[in-house]
């Protein structure tokens, strides 16, 4: 990059959007696009995924098509670029055909940098679709695309055609989801398989993360507000209700403290807000509704009373601790009813298989035993190198003993039945079921079949989840959650290659972790 592309960048920084300096990878993102070459960006919310295409817009000659879900936003969005001198508009269905026919006419005339589209009114632009018009094509919201995603929208699904029909024009795709399938989902289907992939860093070092069993666990928190006194928290529940019961218990025990859920006025959940923003509430009792668009930066800690539904919500809730950079803390309940419950919610739905994959995937975070960072990173694709330190299994360690054999008994089953069953169904296998399941696919044939009796279901299961977290093996979401065999299972199976597993625990009634002054 020469300098004086970096001068021009850096004078339009400031010039268009009143920054001195790129954060992050906005500034090799921004190369990339500029060099005509397409580009996936994975950025948490509030990273600066925007200047990364409508930067690039002001330099290009032609338009930036910039295809986002949310109309609502649309007209903020464009406000903002206008009211920093950048010629922008937006074309969707709420607009009248003169007002749309008049945006044509603008960039025809080569009058407008950026044009935002909803997915379903780019029907409306076949004659503006040409390579001589549009420079680049940004397509925000990108995980929109993959039913893997959570939010899938079916009108994303067509997008393929961008790359089919402007062969030469440089896709940039964005999103804050980040998981492998999804970001595979999305290069595939917009068919831009070289995209060069920038995933900014997920990591959040200043909050501890821990995780307890739920048990007694209104006390528990009681317990926690009264050891950090004053210091700001949100404690997110899964009902409306429960918000309410857990802000008045709060209040008895002299915690100040209020409810917050969509059942509520919108002036109460107003006054809510404003008063937690201003210091006057410690603590608000919330459902997920709570928390988007509020920009506090000294929540000191957030609680889960009751497990998120999968790691991007849990990931985003936590999120809203410690903006400023300063120690903060991210404590969540692990419920075996909270999981059933969860999963009838899942049952169903239009993607019940996705949000069951995505559910276990909470489930084994909130079982792990190996470091949570870890964990909660390489979901997002993130490999971290050594144990973070700031996590309650890296802080007290479990003790670990050479489970090869067990590995290998779990792994050759695996191996045996071509990797095409779930968990319950190996365990199965391993115990010797009798059940309808075993007998109809005929698995008591398998040369594993009741080699596991002396264990128990529990205990088998606690063991497939660390290997699982360890990488011995892996859940393959995309078949029914079959457990898949991975390089490292051939190194434990044919190369001597050892594996540690821990202790199963009982579920103790007051673990040392919650036993507080
Ligand atoms: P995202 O789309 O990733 O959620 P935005 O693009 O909305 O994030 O940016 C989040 C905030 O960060 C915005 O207020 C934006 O103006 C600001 N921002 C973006 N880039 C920079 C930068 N280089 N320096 C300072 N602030 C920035
Ligand atoms: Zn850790």
């Amino acid at each position: 990059m020469t300098d004086i592309l970096e001068h021009q960048l850096l004078k339009s920084l400031k010039s268009h959007f009143g920054y001195d300096s790129f954060r992050g990878q906005q500034q090799t993102i921004i190369e990339n696009v500029l060099n005509k070459k397409d580009t996936l960006v994975i950025m948490p919310t509030g990273g600066g995924k925007s200047i990364c295409f409508q930067l690039p817009a002001t330099i290009f000659n032609g338009l930036t098509l910039v295809i986002s879900p949310l109309i609502a936003l649309m007209k903020d969005q464009v406000d903002g670029l206008n009211a920093n001198g950048i010629k922008a508009a937006f074309y969707n269905s709420s607009q009248q055909s003169s007002e749309q026919q008049h945006i044509i006419e603008q960039v025809l005339n080569k009058e407008l940098k950026l044009l935002y589209v909803a997915p379903e009114s780019l029907s409306g632009l076949e004659n503006i679709l040409k390579e001589s018009q549009i420079s680049c094509v940004a397509i925000d919201e990108a995980h929109c695309i993959s039913s893997w995603g959570h939010d899938f929208r079916p009108s994303y699904q067509q997008l393929g055609f961008l790359k089919q029909q402007l062969p030469n024009t440089p896709i940039i795709a964005l999103t804050a989801t980040a998981d492998k399938a999804t970001r595979q989902d999305i290069v595939d289907q917009l068919k831009i398989p070289n995209a060069d992939q920038y995933i900014s860093s997920f990591d959040r070092k200043n909050i501890e993360l821990e995780v307890r069993p739920a048990d007694g666990r209104a006390k528990q928190i009681i317990r926690f507000i009264e050891k950090n006194p004053g210091e700001s928290g949100i404690v997110y529940c899964l009902s409306r209700k429960n918000t309410e019961q857990i802000a008045k218990k709060l209040n008895e025990n002299g915690i100040n403290a209020d409810a917050y859920h969509a059942g509520l006025s919108f002036d109460d959940r107003s006054r809510v807000q404003e008063d937690f923003i201003y210091d006057k509430t410690q603590v608000v009792c919330a459902t997920v509704a709570f928390g988007m668009g509020i920009d506090k930066s000294n929540v000191r800690w957030v609680i889960h009373h009751n497990m998120p539904k999968n790691i991007e919500g849990y990931y985003q809730e936590i999120g809203r601790a410690g903006r400023d950079g300063l120690e903060a803390k991210a404590l969540l309940f692990h419920s075996y009813a909270d999981v059933i419950q969860l999963q009838k919610f899942a049952q169903g739905a239009s993607n019940e298989a996705v949000q069951m994959a995505k559910l276990d995937r909470m489930k084994q975070f909130s079982e792990a035993t190996t470091c949570r960072r870890k964990i909660l990173l390489s979901y997002f694709g993130e490999l971290l190198g050594d144990n973070c330190g700031n996590c309650d299994v890296c802080k007290n360690p479990p003790k670990f003993f050479d489970g090869t054999v067990l590995a290998q008994k779990i792994l050759s089953t695996i191996y045996r039945i071509n990797q095409t069953e779930a968990i319950g169904t190996i365990i199965d296998i391993l115990r010797g079921a009798n059940n309808a399941n075993i007998l109809d696919k005929q698995l008591n044939g398998v040369k594993t079949y009741g080699i596991g009796k002396d264990t128990s279901w529990n205990h088998w299961q606690h063991y497939i989840i660390q290997l699982i977290n360890q990488g011995v093996c892996e859940i393959a979401f995309h078949k029914n959650n079959a457990l898949q065999l991975t390089d490292f299972s051939h190194k434990v199976l044919f190369d001597g290659q050892k594996v540690f597993v821990t202790t199963p625990v009982e579920f103790k009634k007051e673990s040392k972790a919650t036993a507080v002054k």
